[in-house]
């Protein structure tokens, strides 16, 4: 039996030995995790009371077993609280813990300790303490105070939410993180069990096998910190704000693959799921935005890169701001990066629906008089440049009031968008072509002098003369003038607007239906005829 309790006490030496190191061990480990701090403290008073305890089982009377139970209670009600405290920062709910919160879970350790510093004053803690009778060796029977009640539920109810905290998050954990939450629960489970067992008299002796489970878990956790990345950063609390980011994130590593996603991403990415970790991101990205992969491919990994790119779900097209950030280690080395994605699609479409506001007539859907001014001026400014001519037609359909009068306002407008149809068919999509105001338009012809624009407005004209517009049934015949004037006639666009005006007003003056020149006292049809 004398080798027995030696080899305990060995073991539950070791078991000190352990915890000692393991608070080195996480003290030094110096990374970002904030629990590291209950760490530590978990390892050093369980050292404190593994010690305690190591020493209680070689001594040999009931005053020494008395006095090293003392020392024990220094580390013990201490423990189970700072596990809880381990678990809220893992699981990112450390903002329980505050300034009122934190001190109050070591109210009632306090006390426990305190109590058994004092217990032979009370018998609070023990009503009782005496030496086992049958044990080949001095160990002490307790029998319990009230107060060892707390110190009892306190210690399982502490033990008891940790754990829960850990099961009720598991599900939104990812893969590789459940190797530490398994071993923080293994880490609490054990000496829990243990401690029910020791309570419920099962321990032979009534020795308490709680320091021995504990150099099972130490050794977990010492292997957890070596190769599992313990304590390097709280990964649900890293989780939870990864989680609720609502902008889209995947972390990639040197070849691309996927490392790490959040649930955003998985939303927007058709098929991304747990089992994508580890595999090229290329298969995932091809079908939902070619685009995306692309960029993500062909930009310089080593640098932030930004763009814009279109997503296609379903028949939806959504807008992402893309962005891709270098991310390296500790130490500074490259070593992926994280892809960010911001659904930009209501503020994309705003600025579209404002460009077009500011560019675009809304009954016609050609530019205003505003924007084609500044695009004939741009036009104007070129060819100048180059030498090359420019030419502008001004259109005003001919006796509109009384399209408006004879078959309404509704009529008029469609009236206006069959004028538009045709020149929009005869006039290239490059020609600046606007709606100069009511029913008048006006197109800009860069590289085209004055003879070629009266030719493009005569087709024009005889288009529409030859197109009578059908409302409620009925043919309405239409007919427009035209004025056409080219650089020649101004070196403002104002200037050259002021002649096509001028040429447009010989067009209604000589019976509309017309196209007039600048130059010609007479309309292109009939001067074309003269010519021949
Ligand atoms: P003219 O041959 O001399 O050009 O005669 P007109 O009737 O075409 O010219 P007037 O300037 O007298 O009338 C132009 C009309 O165009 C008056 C206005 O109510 C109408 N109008 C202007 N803008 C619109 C529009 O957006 N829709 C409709 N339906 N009518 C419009
Ligand atoms: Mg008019
Ligand atoms: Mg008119």
């Amino acid at each position: 039996m004398g080798s027995f309790i030696s080899n305990y006490i060995v073991i539950v030496s070791l078991a000190g030995i352990l915890n000692v190191l393991l608070a080195f061990l996480a003290y030094f480990r110096r990374t970002d995790f904030q629990g590291t701090k209950a760490f530590v403290a978990i390892a050093i008073t369980s050292a404190i009371y593994i010690f305690g305890y190591a020493v209680e089982l070689s001594s040999g009377s009931l005053e020494e077993i008395r006095f090293w139970t003392k020392i024990e209670y220094i580390g013990l009600p201490f423990i189970s609280p700072a596990d809880l405290i381990l678990v809220l920062y893992f699981v990112g709910l450390d903002k329980l813990l505050n300034r009122i919160t934190l001190p109050l879970l070591f109210v009632i350790p306090a006390i426990s300790c305190l109590l058994a510093l004092t217990n032979d004053y009370h018998h609070l803690l023990y009503r009782e303490m005496y030496l086992h009778p049958d044990a080949p060796f001095p160990t002490a029977e307790i029998v319990m105070g009230p107060w060892y009640i707390v110190h009892g539920s306190y210690t399982f109810g502490c033990l008891c939410a940790g754990g829960c905290i850990i099961l009720a998050k598991w599900n939104s954990m990812k893969h590789n993180y459940k190797w530490q939450m398994l071993t923080l629960l293994v880490g609490i489970i054990l000496p829990s069990a243990a401690s029910l067992a020791y309570l419920f008299g099962l321990s032979p002796y009534g020795m308490d096998p709680v320091p021995v489970v504990m150099s099972v878990t130490s050794t977990l956790y010492i292997i957890a910190i070596w190769s599992r990345g313990m304590l390097t950063a709280a990964p649900i609390a890293r989780e939870s704000l990864f989680g609720h980011l609502s902008d889209g994130v995947l972390v990639l590593d040197l070849f691309e693959r996927l490392v790490d996603y959040n649930p955003a991403a998985e939303q927007l990415i058709h098929g991304l799921n747990a089992s994508c970790i580890g595999k090229p991101l290329a298969p995932l990205l091809e079908k939902s935005s070619p685009e995306t992969l692309n960029f993500i491919l062909n930009t310089d990994a080593s640098a932030t890169a930004e763009n814009q790119v279109e997503w296609k779900v379903g028949e939806k097209t959504y807008h992402y701001l893309l962005r891709c950030t270098p991310l390296r280690n500790n130490g500074g080395r490259f070593i992926g990066r994280i892809v960010k994605l911001t659904d930009v699609t209501e503020q994309t479409l705003l600025q579209r629906k404002l460009h077009l506001m500011a560019t675009k007539d809304s009954l016609t859907e050609i530019y205003n008089r505003g924007y084609w001014m500044d695009k004939a001026r741009q036009a104007l400014a070129s060819c100048k440049e180059s030498g090359e001519p420019l030419a502008v037609i001004l259109l005003d359909v001919d006796h509109f009031k009384s399209i408006n009068d004879r078959y309404g306002h509704d009529t008029g407008d469609e009236a206006l968008r069959h004028i538009v149809a045709i020149c929009s068919s005869l006039v290239t999509e490059e020609k600046p072509f606007g709606r100069y105001g009511g029913e008048e338009f006006v197109i800009c012809l860069p590289g085209t002098n004055l003879d070629q624009a009266g030719q493009v407005a005569e087709a024009i004209r005889e288009c529409i003369a030859a197109s009578p517009f059908v409302a409620a049934s009925q043919q309405v015949q239409i007919t427009a003038s035209f004025g056409v004037a080219d650089h020649h006639y101004g070196d403002t666009l104002e200037e050259m607007l002021g002649a096509a005006d001028k040429a447009l007003y010989r067009s209604k003056n000589g019976g509309r239906n017309q196209v007039y020149l600048a130059r010609s006292k007479i309309p292109v049809n009939k001067e074309t005829s003269s010519n021949h």
